[in-house]
């Protein structure tokens, strides 16, 4: 069963008669909607703990830092003033960075080839420490070629950053500092993510770099600076939720500075600073950028103004997926109209060796959900029963996150 947690907590709470308190900075746009709409009662903190300023955020536009030659490999200058600046001080940084391994692209530089997994539609990360390319979605571990398949000449190449080329950056740039970095490759060992923690809370290290684990919920004392080492792929992808993903994360890792000192910095290095979210961000504007994005969300349709179904498809044939997934997606539209989008190919359309096809339900938020599922449940059957999805799994995310 796919659930999403907070809306559990609330069934549960609801079952036993008990009231149900949700917390947060950032919370989700439905939940503030909700908060705001009456549905929940809404009390504000106006006031960090203790009337703690929030950190100063930073802007830094990499493409004219790039033009200015003010940058090394993948830190501006400016964040590299930060960071050395926090270790004059005693203090400490943290560096985020949403993509594990050392690059997440290996590429031919002579003919353009992209090394893929064989099970699943993506390009895969160089790791060094096992100089490996890796599939993130399947984890299948392949030798980098020596010479390209494609053109047979020595050109692979990797491109791009990850944690564990942030720290060789990061070493190179403050050697004398001591650094840890925190992602699922570095925490898979028993105790791993407690010591890390806690050698970084101690100040035993000075320096820690990581993926979405270092943004969440963790209470520093000496942290100063915070670097957002590449706030586009947080922002840029393909998804209604996007934005609002991009904002609490970036949001939350800049909590992460200046808890218990006023020299708090967070530099976000952007090549779009003209992003709406990166301007509600610079003033720590949740309001603003929920206003913003209820008035997107409205104009699209998308949550909190309709409920969301995903149907998935899969199967191991490309074009038998693709047949199952516009004959199912025709019957629903004769069942709901305009409600039923699609079928398309998720972002990611294929995931150890089975195809995707994914069809998008929006439906009001006063009809009958018990309906919805009576009837998606008839249509599996009816369809199943003609022998028209054999070979083919179909699961449903409702109020998908
Ligand atoms: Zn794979
Ligand atoms: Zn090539």
């Amino acid at each position: 069963p796919r659930y999403n947690a907070r809306d559990a907590a609330i069934v549960l709470a609801s079952m036993h008669g008990a009231k149900t308190l949700l917390g947060s900075a950032t919370p989700s746009i439905e939940t503030y909607y909700k908060a705001t709409t009456g549905r929940f009662g809404l009390v504000s903190l106006t006031e960090r703990f203790e009337g703690m300023q929030l950190p100063e955020m930073r802007l830094i536009d990499m493409s004219d830092a790039r033009k200015k030659g003010l940058v090394t490999g993948t830190f501006a200058f400016e964040t590299e003033r930060l960071v050395n600046e926090s270790l004059k001080r005693g203090e400490q940084s943290i560096l985020f960075i949403n993509r594990r391994g050392y690059a997440p692209i290996a590429r031919c530089k002579l003919c353009g080839y992209v090394p893929k997994c064989n099970n699943c539609d993506v390009s895969l990360t160089y790791h060094r420490h096992s100089d490996k390319l890796v599939c993130h979605y399947c984890a299948t571990p392949y030798s980098v070629p020596d010479v390209c398949p494609a053109c047979k000449e020595p050109g692979i190449e990797v491109l791009g950053y990850g944690t564990e080329r942030v720290e060789e950056e990061v070493e190179s740039l403050f050697g004398h500092a001591s650094i840890s970095r925190m992602d699922l490759d570095t925490t898979r060992s028993k105790d791993s993510y407690e010591n890390i923690i806690e050698n970084f809370s101690k100040g035993k290290s000075q320096i820690l770099v990581g993926t979405q684990m270092v943004t969440k919920g963790l209470d520093f004392d000496k942290v100063s600076t915070v670097g957002v080492i590449n706030a586009d792929s947080v922002i840029n992808f393909p998804d209604f939720r996007a934005s609002e993903r991009a904002f609490n994360m970036i949001e939350q890792v800049a909590g992460r500075a200046g808890r218990r000192n006023e020299n708090g910095v967070v530099a976000i290095q952007t090549y779009n600073p003209s992003h709406p979210v990166l301007s509600y961000l610079l003033q720590h504007d949740y309001i603003g950028f929920y206003e913003h994005e209820l008035s997107e969300r409205q104009r699209y349709n998308y949550p909190p103004f309709v409920r969301v179904i995903y149907i998935y498809i899969k199967h191991r044939d490309q074009i038998a997926v693709s047949s199952i997934a516009f004959e199912y997606a025709n019957r629903l539209r004769k069942l709901l109209g305009n409600r039923v989008n699609g079928p398309d190919e998720p972002y990611v359309a294929r995931i150890q060796s089975l195809y995707i096809r994914r069809i998008m339900l929006k439906i009001e938020n006063n009809a009958s959900i018990t309906k919805v599922k009576k009837l998606l449940n008839d249509l599996r059957i009816e369809m199943t029963n003609q022998k028209l999805l054999s070979g083919a799994v179909l699961y449903y995310d409702v109020d998908p996150v």
